[in-house]
């Protein structure tokens, strides 16, 4: 087959991206779902998911004229680090997507490419002279994860995650919305069976039910997204978590058997950076920050937000090793890391 969709789909893995499938522009299966999920309140403080859910779930009110949702899938998987180091509670544990530098600087440029093949591709036949198309990558309203679905990357798993056959969920997604036809792909009809590991495994039950996520004790949520102090009854269970979780990940069997190692050298695995030590964070300033996390995911947390995280985690581990560490920041000159720096040192003297 020669067809401009085989073409695009060619281009789209020249250019490094591992998984590529083509779903229609119409409103999506999931959109009734992802209402009544933000009408539980289960978006927690994200409000630029609660604005104008109609335009997320339907690209048509995204882009005029719009036809076709193309979806990119790459692999972030890496690496196991070793046994010891990982459970290691002095060191921090990060999602394994912050293992690298930000996958934005990666995935956006390549986007963009691919849309500038099907506009040179399309530009002979075309009625309108310019092609109209975005492209996101989680940078607009578009239900990802949905259309990844509908595109035939994989399906959404109990853990609400997009699970892909021959990669398992570790796995960056990309859109381009367009205003042309393709041919376009078909879901996936498997699914989790009765698996229910995630849901088991959670350490704050943030999966209350299964493809239900209340973002409001999800650690991803709590540790990146979330901007003011962390619950103190959610606190111990966070572990030493400081930057995401993959924790409903790890424990999947699709993710087990088949995540790939990644193509992309941006996401070299180094110990040091996966599982960093906690009294070196604890002790950054802001110029230190800057110096190790600008460029990296990391980066959208800021000290204050990262600091906080790393607190918790102090206060997790236990060790009275951290408590000069801990002393010097409830001086800190953020309010967030003086009050977490606090909580810290009197769960280490409870111990
Ligand atoms: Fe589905 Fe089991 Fe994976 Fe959860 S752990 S997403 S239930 S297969």
């Amino acid at each position: 087959m020669d067809s401009l969709t085989q073409r695009i789909k060619e281009k789209a893995i020249q250019l490094g991206f591992d998984l590529i499938g083509i779903a229609p522009a119409s409103e999506a299966p999931h959109a009734e779902a992802f209402r009544r999920w933000l009408a539980r309140g289960y978006a927690a403080q994200m409000d630029w998911l609660v604005r104008d859910p109609e335009r997320r779930t339907d690209p048509r009110l995204v882009l005029e004229g719009a036809q076709t949702v193309v979806v990119v899938g790459l692999s972030y998987f890496t690496l196991n680090p070793p046994a010891e180091l990982w459970s290691d509670p002095s060191r921090g544990r990060l999602a394994r997507y912050a293992w690298g530098r930000d996958y934005h600087d990666f995935m956006i440029p390549r986007l963009r490419e691919l849309g500038e093949f099907i506009n040179a591709e399309t530009r002979a036949w075309r009625k309108t002279e310019l092609l109209n198309w975005r492209n996101y990558v989680d940078t607009g309203p578009i239900l990802e994860r949905a259309f990844a679905t509908q595109a035939g990357l994989g399906f959404i798993g109990k853990n609400t995650m997009l699970i892909a056959p021959r990669f398992g969920s570790y796995l960056f997604l990309g859109e381009i919305i367009l205003d042309i036809e393709l041919e376009y792909d078909e879901p996936h009809a498997i699914g989790c069976g009765n698996c229910t590991r995630c849901l088991n495994i959670c350490p704050t039950q943030a999966l209350p039910a299964p493809y239900l996520l209340d973002s409001n004790r999800c650690i991803s949520y709590l540790t990146i997204e979330h901007k003011g102090a962390i619950p103190v009854e959610l606190r111990p269970l966070m572990g030493n978590w400081i930057f995401g979780c993959d924790a409903c990940q790890e424990v999947c069997p699709w993710t087990r058997r088949y995540a790939q190692p990644s193509q992309v050298a941006f996401l070299h695995y180094n110990h040091d950076v996966a599982m960093p030590k906690l009294l070196e964070l604890i002790a950054l300033d802001e110029a230190a920050f800057r110096a190790r996390f600008k460029g990296t995911p990391i980066w959208r947390t800021k000290r204050r937000g990262l600091l906080r995280n790393v607190a918790v985690a102090l206060g997790n581990w236990g060790d009275p090793t951290a408590l000069p560490a801990l002393q010097k920041a409830i001086h800190d000159h953020e309010p967030l890391i003086r009050d977490h720096a606090h909580w810290a040192i009197e769960r280490i003297r409870q111990n």
